[in-house]
């Protein structure tokens, strides 16, 4: 049964909780999203979607009023009641003699907006304020490595590794002491010193004691091959990532562990290829508690397989954490990813992503020159979900940002989700 006759109908306002992330998608399905309780609700109802876009409607300021043609529709009442079921809205009573209430919806508005900036012709000037975007640096200091990893050129593409991108190049001490300096003033704190081989650096203590003079924090990266002493790496003040690439070496991984597990200055990351690697990385770690280990899976061509199973997000990866606002805003206009780092290779050029074109070169270009030429070029940065696949997606701003895997597997989508 449907409500009583429209004539004798009680009039109602419905409004959304401000805690609610409203999207559409191509097929005008309507996804809204409790920013608290992580609990949402699909419709592809068409009035349902028409009476959103009217709350949406800024002249209605969060407001509608609740006519017969949305209580007289089954499917827009029962949508209506599970609004109000899971407090994701209300509809109140419409009284005669009161003023129509007012609900002021959260809505992305950035003022310093680059897009919008330069959409308005405005002017983006370097120094206004552009230094404080620059929060990490990743300096490849050197490119020297006598290893000969299969997949070299292809981890640095997928996640933070070594690499011999650029074969044979050092940055000499004097460009590093400049980055630094130049780093002291942004809002960069931890700085990522990797190779090649860092520890074939030419001038290696010179460099340690460099470092020491800048107030950072340092991660130093080292393949586990290229560690021929493991105590050499212990007394070094900093953090160091260990990658333990596969075919793992079981004796070193196990040494490593047992070595570091009171260590807190180490992390161990596997870089795997199958769940067989993740499964040998259980065996030799079950128990152990304290080592800081990361699983990282690479893509080498032929493991898709590996890939579809255990890194494509399917609905319940996507909507099983909480997403505050804020982040769901951050994904509509930046790339949490890459937002605020550059990439420094050892023959001095600059990246905002290993898979992205230079913004510069370092020290041609001072570090505010390429934080700017990022901003403007938007290499990485600012790089969203507005590919073809996930641009007409409702969970497009819900899913994490795209990475280099998307990059690396030439798929615009993380995804195994039939829409
Ligand atoms: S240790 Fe690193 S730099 Fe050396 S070959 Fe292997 S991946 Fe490349
Ligand atoms: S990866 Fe893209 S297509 Fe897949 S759910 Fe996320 S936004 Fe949608």
């Amino acid at each position: 049964m449907l409500n009583s006759i429209p004539g004798k109908m009680k009039k109602y306002w419905f409004y959304l909780s401000k805690d609610v992330f409203v999207s559409f998608d191509k097929q005008h399905r309507l996804l809204l999203y409790n920013t608290k309780s992580g609990n949402h609700l699909i419709s592809s109802g068409v009035l349902c979607t028409e009476l959103i876009k009217e709350v949406y409607d800024p002249k209605n300021l969060g407001v509608v009023e609740l006519n017969s043609k949305y209580l007289t529709n089954q499917e827009c009442d029962d949508f209506i009641k599970e609004i109000q079921r899971l407090k994701f809205g209300e509809k109140i009573v419409k009284l005669p003699d009161q003023p129509k209430p007012i609900n002021l919806l959260p809505i992305l508005n950035l003022q310093n907006d680059v897009e919008k900036m330069l959409n308005n012709g405005e002017q983006f000037l370097i120094g206004e304020g552009i230094s404080e975007y620059l929060t990490y640096l990743n300096i490849h200091v050197s490119n020297f490595c006598n290893q000969t990893c299969r997949l070299c050129n292809s981890y640095c593409h997928q996640t933070r590794s070594c690499c011999k991108s650029v074969p044979n190049e050092t940055l000499p001490l004097k460009t590093i002491e400049q980055i630094l300096t130049q780093a002291g003033v942004t809002q960069t704190r931890h700085i990522n010193i990797l190779g090649g081989n860092i520890l074939l650096y030419p001038e290696w203590n010179n460099l340690l004691e460099l470092l020491k003079s800048f107030n950072f924090e340092y991660h130093l990266w080292i393949n586990f091959q290229n560690i021929d002493v493991i105590e050499r790496l212990s007394n070094l003040p900093f953090h160091k990532e260990i990658l333990i690439s596969p075919p793992t070496n079981g004796v070193k991984s196990e040494e490593l562990i047992s070595l570091y597990e009171t260590d807190e200055t180490f992390t161990l990351n596997f870089l795997v290829e199958s769940i067989r690697d993740v499964e040998s990385i259980e065996k030799i770690t079950i128990g152990n508690t304290k080592t800081r280990i990361n699983i990282i899976p690479i893509f080498n061509g032929d493991n898709y397989d590996f890939f579809e199973q255990n890194v494509y997000l399917n609905l319940d990866d996507i909507l099983s954490d909480k997403k505050e606002m804020r982040n769901i805003f951050c994904n509509q206009k930046l790339n949490a990813n890459y937002f605020g780092g550059l990439i420094i290779l050892a023959d001095g050029s600059v990246k905002a992503n290993m898979n992205s074109d230079p913004v510069g070169k370092f020290p041609e270009n001072s570090l505010l020159e390429l934080i700017y030429n990022e901003l403007i070029l938007n290499t990485a940065w600012r790089t969203t979900r507005d590919n073809e696949t996930c641009g007409g997606c409702l969970f497009q701003y819900l899913c994490p940002p795209p990475g280099n895997y998307e990059h690396v597997l030439g798929k615009p989508d993380m995804c195994n989700i039939e829409f």
